[in-house]
């Protein structure tokens, strides 16, 4: 299998390399030169979590040997990183299927992938020519940050540097981050927004005396977002786990298709899901959630992308987002894997901040439906979810569920659907209390959680309630202009770029 660059048709590397790069040197984004069929969803009934990873990741990766890709499956998914034995469970509540994916280290979705792409990163290092050492640069809008630095810390040979807004994330996901042990990390806070630091990153990859002046020290840069192909492969697998294990119940008949709603920022969970569906899982709609910052909807219900809008700071802010990377991704498949149309859309994005998809792209999109939920919905949400269903979510995955009733309520449609739940309702638990009209004005950030446990009778994830008492490590906080200079410092180079 090879991978192609979104913007360059010209590009042809394999998987390790992809994984390594990750961007491409024009800018775009890798991309499998075809997306591979996975036969029957029944031939995988006996599979359990690690070997649909196995057999999914490995029609991708063609050039991991057998064992290499079993290491990194063994390391990620086992019971030290994940505190349920499905890996992602999938809980039926009233008419809907929650695909539970936070049950690993940090208590967010992003564990699915980045509990696995060090090990892919690490063994792509130790067979390659070119690269002997890996710096990591990420932005976050709160919850990737965690979930890299978690999966990097005190890896050899490699440096991870996580730029996230000072004002963009929940007070626990600060804390998360700023706590962050190993002697190879580095976490910043930005005076901006995600975007900012989004597009900081994206010039760091584009800055050649930057480049330069690490390269002569043998390092490489890469990245942990979901521009990296790695991130996107395995998150394919819990899709087709979810369908497995839904026939497994009896909750549908072979072959039968489901619905999949995401709450989406980046674009690349439900691009994720796309990638399954064109694998052969039986999917009929696919079904994209945004908050406030409504761009994708208007983007899917009329073909028009256009960030030229304030961003909106929301409950959920794993979504406050105005440019969605993977898109890139989705358009140039809908194009008909066309780089040159892509290119010159990416190109408009750039300079003018908006693009209008071309006919094809919009004629190939009709399996994808896009609503939106506004902050007062996603209260309501969360309240009447714990009244009726005494089932507590997260504000990310309110934003799903009050999507879902919309589409419902449009469509009628009755398809099975599952709904991909993002996040530990304890990483944003103030949030929670607010939706339930529980005054916290004098609780920390701990008793906020404690009183959220005994008023629900649930758990605190003890990857968050261990947070009390660890040192704040990283208390810097950076304009946005300074980032690149924090980080030579960080690193010890000076490229005077
Ligand atoms: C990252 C994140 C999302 C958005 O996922 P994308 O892949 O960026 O679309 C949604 N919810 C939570 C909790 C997240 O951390």
């Amino acid at each position: 299998m090879k991978f192609k660059s979104t913007r360059d048709s010209s590009v042809s590397i394999n998987a390790k390399e992809a994984l390594l790069k990750g961007i491409s040197d024009e800018g775009g984004l890798f991309v499998p030169e075809e997306i591979p069929r996975a036969g029957n969803v029944e031939n995988m009934m006996e599979m359990k979590y690690r070997d649909l990873a196995y057999y999914i990741c490995g029609k991708f990766m063609t050039d991991f040997e057998p064992e290499e890709l079993s290491n990194c499956i063994n390391s990620a998914y086992n019971d030290d990183n994940f505190s349920n034995p499905y890996i992602a469970p999938i809980r039926k509540v009233s008419d809907r299927y929650f695909l539970e994916l936070f049950h690993g280290r940090t208590s967010a979705f992003k564990d699915m992938a980045l509990s696995i792409l060090p090990f892919f990163i690490d063994t792509s290092l130790k067979t390659s020519e070119n690269y002997k050492e890996i710096l990591i640069i990420t932005a976050t809008s709160g919850d990737t940050g965690k979930a890299a630095l978690e999966g990097f810390h005190d890896v050899e040979n490699i440096k991870i540097a996580v730029f996230y807004p000072e004002d963009g994330v929940s007070a626990i996901q600060k804390l998360q981050m700023q706590t962050q042990v190993g002697e190879n990390v580095f976490v910043l806070g930005v005076k901006g927004n995600f975007d900012d630091c989004q597009k900081a990153v994206k010039d760091i990859f584009a800055n050649k005396g930057f480049n330069e002046a690490i390269n002569d020290k043998k390092i490489q840069l890469s990245s942990a977002n979901s521009i990296n192909i790695g991130r996107l492969i395995p998150q394919i697998v819990y899709y087709f786990s979810a369908y497995v294990n839904m026939l497994r119940y009896g909750e549908l008949k072979n072959g039968e298709k489901i619905n999949i709603v995401v709450p989406t920022g980046n674009f690349g969970n439900i691009l994720a899901a796309y990638y399954a569906k064109e694998m052969g899982l039986p999917v009929n709609k696919l079904i994209c959630a945004s908050n406030e910052n409504n761009v994708l909807t208007d983007f899917i219900n009329t073909g028009i992308y256009d960030k030229n809008r304030e961003l909106v700071l929301t409950s959920s802010p794993s979504m406050d987002i105005l440019v969605s990377s993977n898109l890139e991704r989705f358009i140039y498949h809908m194009s008909g894997n066309d780089s040159s149309v892509v290119a010159s859309l990416m190109d408009d994005l750039n300079t003018k901040g908006i693009y209008n998809a071309t006919e094809t792209i919009k004629d190939n999109m009709n399996f994808i439906d896009a609503y939106y939920a506004t902050e007062k919905e996603v209260k309501n949400k969360i309240l009447n979810t714990l009244l009726s269903e005494k089932y507590l979510i997260d504000t990310h995955t309110a934003v799903a569920s009050v999507v879902y009733d919309k589409y419902l309520k449009k469509t009628n449609d009755r398809t099975k659907t599952v709904i991909a739940s993002t996040a530990s309702p304890y990483k944003f638990a103030s949030d929670i209390l607010d939706a339930l009209e529980l005054n916290h004005d004098d609780l920390d950030d701990f008793e906020v959680m404690e009183k959220l446990s005994s008023l629900t009778n649930t758990e605190i994830p003890v990857n968050l309630s261990s947070l009390k008492g660890k040192e704040i490590r990283f208390d810097k906080y950076s304009k946005k202009e300074d980032i690149l200079n924090n980080l030579e410092k960080f690193l010890g180079v000076n490229s005077n770029a």
